[in-house]
């Protein structure tokens, strides 16, 4: 790959990401290029950047997936780099072989590190052979469906049935017993090759009552690697995550390093560069597995800056171009704590149906909740945002509008914060989830930590 410095980049990606990314580059003096579909000719992120290129029609992949017309963007605008976001082109393999042959740098981990850690079952072979702990389960090539249903006896119910190929939570199935197993694979291998056109399987434990815990990694291209500590993400609906928080609750300072290493292992086990995410179940004995590494910037890497004090962006951008990292492993502190609540155009009484329509009025307003508009008061609460007042919601892409992250002084403190921060939001025009993102932050349950990934399922009484 190619590592090198420039002085414009180009973000491949739209809403609140792409504008996130073009802070950065700016504050570092880097000229900005957006691209854009037809629908989104008017959005924010193309207002602010200092030059936008048209992609194509509305639908994802005749724009923001084009391969080829990414890459013509950035030829013809000079781009000496590509920032992918998350979702896209972020993981896209051939994509950093055509930019590899095109000269240009991606910012992100070599194609080699995405191939790795793209199929399931490959992954957690090269996991093994790093010493990284997996869940008990079975992930070998032989896929006879005798020798599956053996292994899941063996393993002992329930079990989780995962495709290999998988992501999304496409082919995925919990089995509570031996009699539903037959089934169970028949359907997970009809809906993994229907969305991945692969059906093999690998089967894990299914641990009942686990925690989502990820660790953030970077590694330069020099071989310095780091962990930032860890995020908890266990409130999730359907497998998408809707609150995130770190550092994580209730971690003792080694089992905090234990993981942290472990992510650190995987990382340098594929070679990796740039931002990672090596995400992990934790148990309630804290014992952790090794799930997946994602290979791009997350969605929650803001909290990660608030109690770091840390730049990712900036980072990503220094690592790109060959710089070492900017801080070892012994200059990182965890200072408070932070959350991040995704604020998504979704109607939750509607089964979470995404919304669309006008925003006519989408705003924060800190000083009527108390939260004080100096700098100084403003430093706690952060909106990052793909859009304004007046913008359009349309219904072709990820419904999320915006993301709330705050930081206190400890988890109290930043949950107080996060609940009057929820209630200075004003949006109108378009449905949001923000009351349900109330009723999440001011729960009994999550503010005494009581978290595990069937969080919302377990309170659904009282949270809808
Ligand atoms: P995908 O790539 O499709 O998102 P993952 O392997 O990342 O699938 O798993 C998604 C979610 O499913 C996790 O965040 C966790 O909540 C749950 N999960 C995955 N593996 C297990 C397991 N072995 N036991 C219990 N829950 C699991």
């Amino acid at each position: 790959m190619s590592l090198s410095r420039f002085d414009t980049l180009l973000v491949a990606n739209r809403g609140e990401i792409a504008c996130r990314v073009m802070r950065t580059a700016r504050a570092m003096g880097l000229r900005t290029i957006a691209v854009y579909s037809d629908a989104d000719a008017n959005a924010r992120h193309v207002r602010e950047a200092d030059e936008a290129v048209r992609l194509g029609p509305a639908a994802a992949r005749d724009s923001y997936l084009k391969v080829e017309a990414v890459i013509e963007a950035a030829r013809r605008t000079g781009a000496g780099a590509i920032h992918p976001g998350y979702g896209f082109l972020s993981e896209n393999g051939p994509f950093v072989e055509a930019l590899d042959k095109a000269g240009i740098t991606f910012v992100g981990p070599p194609a080699s590190a995405i191939a790795a850690m793209g199929d399931k079952s490959a992954a957690k072979t090269r996991m093994q052979a790093a010493g990284v702990p997996l869940v008990p389960g079975y992930h070998g090539a032989d896929q006879d469906d005798a020798l599956l249903r053996a292994e899941a006896d063996k393993i002992g119910y329930p079990v989780l049935l995962k495709a290999s190929a998988g992501g999304g939570g496409k082919g995925m199935r919990v089995v509570e017993s031996a009699a539903d197993f037959q089934a169970a694979l028949d359907g997970c291998r009809r809906e993994s090759r229907a969305a991945f056109d692969d059906d093999r399987m690998l089967i894990e434990k299914y641990l009942t009552q686990p925690r989502h815990v990820e660790v953030q990694v970077f590694c330069d291209s020099h071989g310095g690697a780091v962990y930032l500590f860890e995020r908890d993400c266990s409130v999730q609906r359907r497998h998408q995550k809707v609150l995130e928080e770190a550092p994580a609750p209730g971690m003792t300072a080694s089992l905090r390093r234990e993981m942290g290493e472990a992510a650190v292992r995987a990382a340098k086990e594929i070679g990796y560069v740039g931002a990672g995410t090596v995400e992990f179940l934790l148990d309630a004995d804290g014992a952790f597995y090794f799930m997946e590494m994602n290979t791009r910037l997350q969605v929650e890497h803001p909290v990660t800056e608030m109690i770091t004090g840390q730049d990712l962006v900036e980072w990503q951008l220094r690592v790109a171009m060959g710089e070492r990292l900017p801080l070892a492993q012994d200059e990182l502190t965890i200072d408070g704590h932070s959350f991040e609540a995704r604020l998504y155009a979704e109607d939750p009484a509607q089964d979470f149906l995404p919304a669309t329509g006008r925003l006519e009025r989408f705003a924060l307003d800190l000083a009527g909740a108390g939260l004080g508009s100096s700098q100084k008061g403003s430093d706690k609460v952060r909106l990052d945002s793909g859009v304004e007042s007046g913008d359009e919601v349309s219904m072709h892409y990820d419904p999320m509008l915006a993301k709330l992250i705050v930081h206190g002084a400890n988890r109290d403190q930043a949950l107080a914060t996060l609940n009057r921060a929820l209630a200075a939001l004003d949006v109108q025009g378009v449905v949001t989830n923000r009351g349900f993102l109330q009723r999440l932050a001011g729960h009994p349950a999550f503010k005494a930590c009581e978290l595990d990934t069937r969080f919302i399922e377990k309170h659904e009484a009282s949270l809808f």
